[in-house]
């Protein structure tokens, strides 16, 4: 809503890979508090943007903010501090490594009370009982989890996850979608890029479409799954 502040803006973000623009001057806000879906088909741009955001790309041109912040050139870990973490697209979880060790990870250059943060994660994304378990014995379902987890730990203001429900089965969808609403409860804002639309509107009130590198448009659920140019574009019809 217009009473909020925003957490997150971009202005002329763009970024090119040789001929290709893969963002292309893109305005967006998302505001302190929410749960913001990003969707639009494939090659739109979503993990460009994402990455943008968490400068492991660097933009072409435009300034990224943050809570105030200019985050446009900082570094990646520095964004992190300051409150930036994301589940990438691809899998970054250690098959090898126990859950427990997993999140460890994120954890080695803080200095928050690991313990503690270690068993409220567990607890967080319902791991408990499988903390020694090596990664690799995981289901798809638990992979994803633990790998949100990972993030979690870090206790951002802002979550970036892209693709979170990516071949998984219905149930193990309703889970993230409870995650992540309960994360949202204890205050984490969201941004969210997803192409099953059951699971968006289970979780978000606000839409960005995203199409070759442009915003197309951005509202409701309800008006954008019935805006004509969006279903024609994205949903294919
Ligand atoms: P989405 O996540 O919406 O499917 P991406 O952000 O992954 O889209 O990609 C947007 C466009 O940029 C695509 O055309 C993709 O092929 C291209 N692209 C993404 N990453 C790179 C890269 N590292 N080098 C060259 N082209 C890239
Ligand atoms: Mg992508």
């Amino acid at each position: 809503g217009s009473s909020r502040d925003a957490i997150l803006s971009t202005n002329g973000l763009t970024k090119k890979f040789g001929g290709l623009t893969a963002v292309d001057s893109v305005d967006f806000t998302v505001d302190e508090g929410e749960i913001r879906c990003l969707i639009g088909p494939n090659g739109a741009g979503k993990s460009t943007l994402l990455e943008l955001i968490t400068g492991q790309l660097t933009p072409t041109d435009g300034d990224i903010y943050f809570d105030g912040n200019e985050l446009t050139d900082m570094e990646p870990h520095r964004r992190m501090d300051a409150g930036i973490s994301i589940k990438f697209q691809s899998p970054h979880i250690y098959e090898s490594l126990s859950v427990e060790q997993n999140l460890r990870v994120p954890l080695q250059r803080t200095d928050r009370d690991i313990e503690a943060v270690l068993a409220r994660t567990l607890d967080r994304i319902a791991l408990a009982e499988k903390a020694d378990e090596p990664a690799s014995d995981l289901s798809h379902g638990e992979k994803q989890r633990l790998e949100i987890g990972m993030a979690v730990t870090l206790d951002p203001a802002l979550m970036l996850l892209d693709e979170p429900v990516a071949g998984m089965s219905v149930d193990e969808t309703a889970d993230i979608a409870e995650l992540i609403r309960s994360l949202h409860d204890d205050g984490m804002t969201f941004l969210v890029v997803e192409h099953d639309m059951e699971f968006v509107r289970k979780i978000s009130e606000q839409v960005t479409v995203l199409n070759q590198g442009s915003v197309l448009t951005q509202g409701p659920i309800e008006a954008i799954e019935n805006d004509e140019e969006v279903r024609r574009i994205y949903l294919g019809e």
